[in-house]
């Protein structure tokens, strides 16, 4: 069988056939080089706009690159015609096997872009001997014709999200779609300020936005000023995941706070280890573990409170009715408030202020758990650190909406991942 024989299995085209295939001698990766020719008395198509026009010349020979075959690189080679095109002038002629001014053939840049969603791009490069850059470009493409093709129709529920990236105080604001039966990332946006939300919502359009029927977000100010003006048909939900996580950072923040006073004051270092001395059970600790426990408790430790409030306010989240979960928020705001605690203060502040979109989570009956929007922003953050070697926003643009955003490929694509 010959090689001609097997491109023309996996990707034949009409107009053109396979002619000669040959060794590269002396290429550094052993390579192949496939001819390609127009068929006879075929009339090249003007790429402007797709009609048959008469021909015009013919350009120099450009190598395509295709999908690399039993560790040999395979070049495909063809001189392309020019039309004479009455509507677009002299044009070059379209190519199937490839778009626009790329070196790599649509298939092999689909391939790349398949195994780029399970290896890393450095890791797709190396095992397919090809360049970061060609990986970048391959994923790249894949993502921009994702987007035009994807469907956007049927969306109810959303969540808005917001993770850090790089260092220092830079964010990027995500919107997944968190339907039951579709979740996937819809949009980045960079910052994450009043304006990055309404450029996701003009993009998404005013009939879409109008049709929201959730959407879930944290607390911070900008987002919610924009949900409520912009999709004010939704019922607006403030997420656990990302209460829980403002809970944390105060216990951080008191915990700290509280070490650097007791190392001032000239006591031991006792707050290493609190949080994981609570939460073993009293029986299971040891002697030397019971001693430290009785110790911490004779402090009168801030951070042990705080902890405690926190792991009280879980039972927040087992509640049925909005009403007793609201009865729950106040009574434990009231005592968390005369706590003295500051950075807990601050949170049950916060809650209060909130209290109507908190208790939009018992009346969307709790169908949004914290889980959806916790591994998405996992993900997101996952892929946003693998993408380390470029640090542009434009290339973490482009890992995450081909890591989450479900896109859709085309047809041809599957015959080759
Ligand atoms: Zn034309």
């Amino acid at each position: 069988m010959q090689i001609k024989t097997i491109l023309n299995r996996v990707q034949k085209h009409k107009s053109f056939v396979y002619g000669a295939v040959r060794w590269v001698e002396g290429s550094p990766v052993p390579t192949l080089e496939v001819e390609l020719q127009p068929r006879l008395n075929s009339r090249p198509v003007c790429i402007g706009c797709g009609r048959k026009r008469p021909g015009y010349d013919t350009l120099p020979e450009r190598r395509f690159e295709f999908i690399p075959m039993w560790g040999h690189k395979v070049f495909l080679i063809y001189a392309p015609r020019r039309v004479e095109c009455r509507d677009c002038g002299i044009r070059v002629e379209r190519m199937p096997w490839v778009v626009g001014k790329h070196r790599l053939t649509e298939a092999y840049a689909w391939y790349l872009a398949g195994w780029a969603k399970r290896l890393s791009w450095k890791e797709v490069a190396v095992a397919f001997r090809t360049s970061w850059d060609h990986v970048f470009c391959s994923v790249e493409r894949a993502v921009i014709w994702g987007r035009e093709h994807q469907d956007l129709s049927g969306i109810e529920a959303i969540g808005v999200d917001e993770i850090q990236w790089q260092r220092g105080h830079r964010y990027l604001t995500l919107v997944y779609q968190i339907d039951g039966h579709c979740k996937r990332l819809l949009w980045i946006g960079e910052q994450r300020t009043v304006k990055t939300l309404l450029r996701f919502f003009r993009w998404f359009g005013k009939k879409r936005s109008q049709e929201l029927k959730f959407v879930c977000s944290d607390m911070w100010k900008p987002y919610l000023k924009v949900i409520a003006k912009k999709a004010a048909g939704a019922l607006h939900i403030l997420d656990r995941f990302h209460i829980m996580g403002h809970l944390g950072k105060a216990i951080d923040e008191v915990r700290a706070q509280e070490a650097k006073e007791l190392k001032e004051k000239g006591y031991e270092p006792v707050l290493t280890k609190t949080r994981w001395l609570l939460l073993k059970r009293p029986e299971n600790l040891t002697a030397k573990q019971d001693t430290k426990l009785a110790e911490l408790l004779q402090y009168n430790l801030k951070s042990i409170r705080s902890y405690l409030l926190k792991e009280e306010f879980q039972l927040f989240w087992q509640y049925t009715s909005p009403y007793w979960a609201g009865e729950f928020l106040d009574k434990w705001c009231t005592k968390t408030m005369r706590s003295k605690l500051v950075p807990m203060k601050r949170v049950a502040r916060m809650l209060r202020r909130h209290r109507p979109l908190l208790l939009n989570w018992f009346r969307a009956k709790k169908q949004f758990s914290s889980g959806i929007v916790e591994g998405f922003n996992n993900k997101a953050k996952l892929t946003t650190r693998k993408a380390y070697g470029y640090r542009t926003y434009h290339a973490a643009e482009i890992a995450l909406y081909h890591a989450l955003g479900a896109l859709p490929v085309p047809e041809t694509a599957h015959e080759f991942f």
